[in-house]
Parts: structure tokens; sequence; C-alpha cells
């Protein structure tokens, strides 16, 4: 029998039943104990709603706005007795406003992203620096700041963002054990960061591939991806985003710093799905990745910054290099060249739609004396559906991220507005393993100057193979 993790004393609401929803509700279902008749699951779209009511359940029909956001969740929200939980896994909502009202009424909160309410991905009054997730990150941080401490709200975790952060922290002290660094596990942002600077580690990749492939060839015009193609087409169509670390000595010359907040990542003025970066997987080995901004690339590389007083002593650089399932490259590749028309049909392949494939994600720390080592999940779309229903492999690794992050704020009910980089990395693995297929680690020999140049001149940086200027693709 599955475990039961915790209870949720209070009324239980997810708003959106999306991919991550649909398969966020079993596993919620399976781990914890809640009243049935204060569970509300809220979408604008009820396709799967019976999924919902089914199972007992309230399906409220809604788009959440931001008139209407508190209407709609404070009657739902403070109905009864006890502690209340908001699972958000919508797009097009605010988690600023969401967390804010949920503090504001002592009631448990987690999201997967830092969403906006809509119009602000696609602003064509809005500068670079404002579309980026570096804007949106701070905001949160300032609410931080403002008002430290009281009912949790975990922002970001999802498998990345989310889980990655826990697995950079085990790669760490994986690196540190086999150089042989005797490193007690740290208890302090402070005491990870120089852990990491300790270990000689120059940056960090999210190295992902999805292999899974789809049953049906993909039509001409539908965009096909393995989970929301929503929240692909807005990070994609934001400028590519990354942790800048102290080892750089080349920027490329559209890449900007931002003026306020914490300043640890840089904005190039180019979208992120039409970036590409060298990098390793275990798997495929190198390829290819898309550098598409997310909040992770910012969280991991400011975490691990060491000052000294106000002089920035270490950082890594930090980026997520993605390759997609083939289908949605394919996908990406029509957009972009059809002057940036987004296809007429848009599509989140299930699980009965996937023939085979792997989703490994997992993270590449680079630049140490053992020269790189990736560790992460290599969840199969054949393992996905023995553990659980209503989702393939990405989802899995994102709804069981959701999951840990949930036990994680029931066992830590006052601990502020927390990143998942400031959460306990080993009990929230210990929850997620089991849904995550082999979690293991790789050391590779690759670097990014390997095989070139090739048949052509490059400019390329030979003293130092992990300088971003190799590993961008130019
Ligand atoms: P999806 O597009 O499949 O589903 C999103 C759902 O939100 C849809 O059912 C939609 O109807 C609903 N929705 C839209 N507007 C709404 C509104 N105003 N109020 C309430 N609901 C609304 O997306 P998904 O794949 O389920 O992803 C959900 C969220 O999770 C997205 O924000 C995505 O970026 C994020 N995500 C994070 C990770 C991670 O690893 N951190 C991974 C995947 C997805």
């Amino acid at each position: 029998k599955a475990p039961v993790h915790g209870t949720i004393t209070g009324p239980l609401v997810m708003i959106g039943l999306g991919s991550i929803g649909k398969g966020a509700l079993p596993l919620i279902e399976r781990h914890f104990e809640f009243d049935a008749k204060r569970f509300t699951v809220i979408d604008p779209v009820d396709t799967d709603a019976k999924l919902v009511t089914d199972r007992g359940y309230a399906f409220q029909k809604a788009a959440l706005t931001p008139d209407n956001y508190k209407e709609i969740l404070t009657p739902l929200l403070t109905e009864g007795k006890g502690q209340g939980f908001v699972v958000n896994l919508s797009v097009d909502t605010s988690s600023l406003d969401i967390m804010k009202l949920c503090r504001k009424l002592g009631v448990l909160y987690i999201d997967t992203v830092v969403e906006p309410w809509p119009g602000f991905y696609f602003d064509d009054k809005a500068s670079a620096a404002d579309r980026t997730n570096y804007a949106l990150r701070e905001t949160v941080r300032k609410e931080k700041k403002k008002n430290p401490g009281g009912t949790t709200a975990v922002s970001c975790c999802g498998a990345n963002p989310g889980m990655v952060s826990w697995f950079v922290k085990q790669a760490l002290l994986d690196i540190a054990a086999d150089l042989g660094l005797k490193a007690k596990t740290p208890d302090s942002q402070k005491g990870w960061a120089k852990l990491m600077k300790k270990a000689g580690v120059k940056g960090i990749h999210i190295a992902e591939r999805d292999t899974q492939r789809a049953t049906a060839p993909k039509p001409m015009d539908e965009f096909w991806n393995t989970w929301s193609v929503e929240g692909f087409l807005s990070e994609g169509f934001q400028p590519a985003e990354l942790g800048w670390g102290t080892h750089e000595r080349w920027k490329p010359k559209n890449a900007h710093e931002h003026k306020k907040g914490c300043r640890a990542a840089i904005y190039l003025e180019q979208p992120g799905a039409s970036t590409r970066v060298r990098t390793w997987c275990p798997t495929p080995g190198a390829q290819y990745g898309f550098l598409v901004t997310h909040n992770e690339a910012i969280s991991i590389a400011d975490y691990f910054t060491v000052e000294e007083g106000k002089k920035l002593k270490f950082r890594p650089t930090c980026h997520y290099a993605y390759h997609p399932a083939n289908v949605a490259v394919l996908s990406l590749h029509e957009l972009f060249g059809s002057a940036g028309k987004v296809q007429d049909k848009l599509h989140v392949l299930d699980e009965r739609e996937i023939q085979d494939g792997t989703d490994e994600l997992g993270v590449l720390l680079y630049g140490h004396k053992k020269n790189a080592y990736w560790y992460g999940s290599q969840l199969s779309i054949e393992e996905t559906r023995k553990l659980a229903p209503y989702q393939n492999a990405t989802g899995l690794q994102v709804t069981s991220a959701v999951l840990a992050g949930m036990v994680w704020a029931l066992e830590n009910p006052e601990a502020g507005i927390v990143e998942t980089d400031e959460m306990d990395h080993a009990r929230c693995l210990e929850i997620q393993k089991p849904y995550l297929g082999p979690v293991k680690g790789y050391y590779t020999d690759w670097t990014p100057l390997d095989g070139r140049p090739g048949f052509f001149p490059e400019d390329l940086d030979e003293t130092d193979p992990w300088q971003f200027k190799n590993i961008l693709v130019r």
C-alpha cells in the first residue's frame, strides 16, 4: 500500500487540470489524507471534469482573473476548520497574487513556476528585461523580503524548476566525496555555496533529453509537446537567460545585465527556444539543447553565490540545456521558420499517444577536477505507466516533485516563501524517488570543445573548455 505522507486538515484547492493537474490528482489521493468534501479543482476547461467529479470532489468551471480570484478562492479556502492548501498548476494566473492571498488566509501554497496574469509574455511594449524570468522571480523575492516568515508558500516546485535543485545538492555531495574533500552535508546557503566553490564547479547545465516518441507522425501546422505547449511557447519566446558565473571571460554582444535585484543572471536579446547550446546527457552523449529561460537558472546561480561583504567571490554559471521530444523540436523549427506564426493546433501528448522513450532529466556539474558529472532521473514511458495513471514520463517528474513539495510544506508550515534550493533536498528526494525511475550519476570526459574545430575555423577559447563562449552555438 502506498505510504500516506501527511494530512491536509483544511480545504484543498487545485487550480488547473491540464497535463500536470491531471497527473498530480492520483498522487495527491494516494499520499495524503484530506476531506474529500472540501477538495475543489478549478479550470475554465471542463473536458476532464469527470476525472474529478467521479471521485466525489468538486469541479468549478472558471478562469481565475485579477478581478475574481479573491472572490472565488476566499470562500473555498475559509470553509470549515483546519489549514487549507492551494496547489497551483495552471497557466495565466499570477503565482504572486494567489500566494499572497493564501498567506494572508494562513493557507499553504505551492506552484511550479512564477506565472503572471495573461499579457506579460507577449507584451510588445515591454522591454526584453521586463519580459525575463529574472523580473518575475524578483517580484516573489521582494515579497519574501517584505514579509519574511509566516505561512509556507513553495515557489517553483516542479521538475525544473524544482527537483533539479535537489539534484544539484546531491550531485555536489557526490563530487565532493569522489574528490576526497571530506565535506559534511552543509546546513546553510553559505555552506552549500562554499562547498560548490571548493569543489571547483564552474557551471551547471540542467541537461535534459526527452526521447519520448509519438505513436503517430506530427502533422504540419500542429505544435506537439510532452507538457504544456502554452507554457513552452511562453518561456521559449522570453529572452534566453542564464545564471552568470564568475569564471566567464566572454559574453555575447547581445547579453545584458540587470541593474536591480540579485544580479545573478544575464539575458540575451534573442528567444530561448532558438538559442542552442552544447551539452551532454548519458544516453545520447553530446547533444544540442535549447537555452530556454527557467527560474532555476537564476535561483541556483543565486543560491550558490559566495560573497565576502559586498564582494562577489564565486558564482556558477547555470542554465537550461533542453532537448525536448523530437516532435517539439520539429514544431519549434516550423514555428520560427514561419516568421513566428504559432501553429493552429497545440497538442500535449498523453501517455496513450507515446510509443516509447525516456525523459532523461538531470544536472551536469562541470569544470571541476573530474571534468563533468551528470546526476538525474531516467524515467521511461513504460515505467511511468506502471507507477501512476494520467501522465507521461515528463509529467510524472513534475507531479512527483509537487508531491514532495507538498509533504515538505506540511512538515514545515511556517517557513515563509521558499524556493526549492532552500528546502531539505534529502527529505524531498526521499519522497519523490519512487516515481523517478533510475536516479543515477555519470561522469563524462566530454567537453564542449570535443570534435572542434571541424572543417571550418571557429572562435574558441581553448584555454578553458568550460567557457560559455565554447558552449553557445553561434
Ligand atoms: P496545460 O496547458 O496542460 O494546463 C494548464 C491548465 O490551466 C489548462 O487546463 C487551462 O485550462 C488552465 N487555465 C488556463 N487559464 C486559467 C485560469 N485563468 N484559471 C485557472 N486555470 C486556467 O499545462 P501543464 O502542462 O499542466 O502545466 C501547468 C503549469 O505547470 C504551467 O504553468 C507550466 O509552465 C508549469 N509546468 C512546470 C514544470 C516544472 O517542471 N516546473 C513542468 C511542466 C509544467
